[in-house]
């Protein structure tokens, strides 16, 4: 990405399949959203996220909220795969991110294994992965349904909670050396992380070792680090120069890692 190009916006899905979008990373890739229209709910309030800040209403699992039944989510995502199919499009990826963190709706497993079936069915050779920010991995169900992913694309903003706290703005409990083991027992995992500059930053030295330490203990199967792209909700949020992002990615990769800078 051009450091210069300007921040893209980004608009919350109003169904639960969206695209598909031609990515230089997944090729033809479909989005899938577990989570009611047009509404964000995530368990983080991160100050760079793209869907903007999380509501009230929509914190943790969100009260009061209505969730799609997984019988509209796999009807939706069903019909979306037989018309690309008999529409001839390639689909190389189904990720599961949408408007906020996947794993919060209470029947994922099941909407996983759906999905799984329904990939068989119409495009046997597409990966179906996450972008999870990791604060669910310790539940037994959601462990179950991230375990049937083709690839679990798991964040890791930071080596301290003192940096967490800041990038990530966890809102539900977050104990650090706990999603770190959850994360290592999971298996095969990629590690995605953003680094931010401003009034919040995770890029300093001690940190970036931190982060690190925390790399170690999980030995991810990768490790992708990045900037900002779209409009994050903290406006004053500045991107990382592409040079500082590769002499992170390159102390990472003289611990053992396999980075990926993007
Ligand atoms: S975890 Fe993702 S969806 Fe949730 S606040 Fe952070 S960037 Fe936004």
């Amino acid at each position: 990405m051009a450091e210069t190009a300007p921040l893209k916006n980004y608009q919350l899905a109003s169904a639960f399949t969206y695209g598909p979008v031609k990515s230089r990373r997944c090729g033809m890739s479909l989005g899938l959203n577990t989570l009611p229209p047009d509404v964000k709910v995530c368990s983080f309030d991160c100050p760079y996220c793209q869907c903007g800040w999380t509501e009230p209403t929509a914190k943790g699992r969100g009260v009061g909220l209505k969730y799609p039944t997984v019988k509209e989510i796999l009807g939706e995502i069903e019909a979306r795969l037989a018309e690309l199919k008999a529409a001839g499009e390639t689909i190389d990826t189904m990720t599961f991110a949408g408007n906020g963190e996947p794993t919060l709706h209470p029947k994922f497993r099941e909407i996983v294994e759906g999905t799984m079936a329904l990939k068989k069915k119409y495009y046997p050779k597409a990966i179906v992965d996450i972008l999870s920010n990791a604060q669910t991995v310790n539940r037994p169900a959601v462990r179950e349904g991230l375990r049937l992913l083709d690839r679990r694309i798991m964040k890791l903003d930071g080596g301290n909670m003192r940096v967490i706290e800041a990038v990530d703005k966890p809102l539900a409990k977050f104990d650090l050396p706990e999603i770190v083991e959850g994360l290592r027992t999971l298996g095969d995992v990629t590690i995605q992380s953003m680094f931010v500059a401003g009034p919040v930053d995770n890029t300093g030295d001690e940190d970036v070792a931190d982060w690190i330490r925390c790399l170690d203990a999980i030995r991810p199967v990768a490790v992708q680090v990045y900037t900002l792209d779209r409009h994050p909700a903290d406006k004053r949020l500045k991107r990382v120069p592409r040079a500082r992002l590769e002499a992170i990615a390159e102390r990472a990769r003289k611990a053992g890692h396999t980075v990926e800078v993007y």
